[in-house]
């Protein structure tokens, strides 16, 4: 398949690994955070890790869509199910993420609650938001909310569907919107002690996202180049695309470069998808803050429904309350998401967390750093080679 295939040749991959293994300075080691979950599950696919010399070490970002929803958003959502009776749509993976009292979404579906609440929630998976309208439309008497979660690259779409719901005057229509921003967490990265101060997350540049760079373009990775000194390197999810973005991150850490370079030139540009952000800035202004699974509270770091649409914001609607809940304490989803520590140094990976039953987000979707691991590289690092 054009733009598949040719980005997953084998052969390519061996003159690209020879050529990060020719060009990484032995006496220096390099450590790149691939920012994205679509990267990290396809550096743990296709193995791009053993490519790679032992010097140059990959570290896993927070960009995976359901690993950052914390507890408490999933307790909202379920809240609006069980409590408010409404029809509650999402997307597949979020129904998974475990939520407070042992409950997740689809638990809350199939009334798998405590011995004493065993209500059944409406709790439906969708593929796009122009489902949950199309369902708000169908059901005239009950209220459907749409459970919106995501970065950049799924934000637009809920605006099509709350400008939808607008045009055609859905009164029992809304949004609980729970997106969030790729340059406000990698500010908080960049920021954060383990980086700054104690240097236990030793960082050399990033891999930029993908799909998100389709919609804000480069130019807003420029701001971390100049300001940290850190080379960023956007890139495609194939594999070759992972390769040769490490290539041109090594060169520019040998150069004493920061910049930011553009590998995935196939889809993304500087200024990105100019009618997708103006969607997205007539529809939602941003948050003053928000919490992070694993990053915790951060400021200016998501997005909330403009006033104009009041009307479609669930946490209008609705009296809903947030409240923020810990996770599991033997959980280390959060400090996995902030880079600290991987996959197998948590004592549940592949006993008791599997992605049949997930105890932490990270362990829910394909694109989650232990659902990559447990998928691909498991038997690997039990062996104890678990880079
Ligand atoms: S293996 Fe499971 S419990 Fe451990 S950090 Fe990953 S998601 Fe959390």
């Amino acid at each position: 398949m054009k733009y598949v295939d040719e980005f997953r040749d084998g052969k390519l991959a061996r003159v690209l690994a020879a050529a990060i293994a020719r060009e990484a300075d032995a006496a220096r080691s390099y450590s790149f955070m691939e920012f994205c979950g679509g990267h990290t599950h396809a550096i743990s696919r296709y193995g791009v890790a053993d490519l790679l010399p032992a010097n140059v070490r990959m570290v896993h970002g927070p960009g995976c869509p359901v690993c950052v929803l914390p507890i408490g958003r999933v307790d909202m959502a379920i809240e609006l199910a069980l409590d408010h009776g409404v029809i509650l749509c999402t997307y597949g993976d979020t129904l998974r993420v475990p939520a407070s009292h042992g409950l997740s979404l689809m638990k809350a579906k199939a009334g798998v609650g405590a011995a004493s609440d065993k209500r059944r929630g409406d709790i439906r998976m969708v593929y796009s938001s122009a489902d949950a309208v199309r369902i708000a439309q169908e059901n005239p008497g009950k209220e459907v909310v749409f459970l919106a979660i995501g970065f950049e690259t799924t934000t637009p779409p809920t605006a099509v569907a709350i400008k939808q719901a607008s045009a055609l005057g859905l009164a029992n229509f809304s949004v609980l919107c729970c997106h969030v921003l790729t340059p406000a967490a990698i500010s908080n990265i960049l920021e954060s002690p383990e980086v700054r101060k104690y240097g236990t997350v030793p960082l050399d540049g990033f891999i930029g996202p993908a799909h998100v760079s389709t919609v804000i373009g480069s130019r807003p990775y420029e701001f971390f180049a100049e300001e940290y000194r850190k080379p960023v390197v956007i890139a495609g999810f194939e594999p070759l695309d992972v390769m040769q973005a490490i290539l041109m991150l090594v060169r520019q850490v040998n150069e004493g470069r920061a910049v930011v370079e553009n590998e995935f030139t196939r889809a993304v540009t500087r200024d990105g998808n100019l009618k997708a952000q103006d969607l997205v800035a007539e529809t939602f202004e941003l948050r003053r803050e928000f919490e992070w699974r694993g990053l915790g509270l951060v400021p200016y770091s998501a997005l909330k429904i403009r006033a104009h649409y009041a009307a479609f914001d669930a946490e209008t609607r609705f009296p809903l309350r947030y409240r923020s809940v810990d996770d599991n304490r033997a959980c280390e989803c959060g400090a996995i998401l902030r880079g600290v520590k991987r996959p197998q140094d948590c004592k549940l990976f592949g006993t008791v967390c599997t992605p049949d039953n997930p105890i932490g987000s990270c362990m829910v979707s394909s694109e989650g750093a232990c659902a990559a691991h447990y998928s691909y590289g498991r038997f690997r690092v039990q062996e104890g080679d678990g880079r």
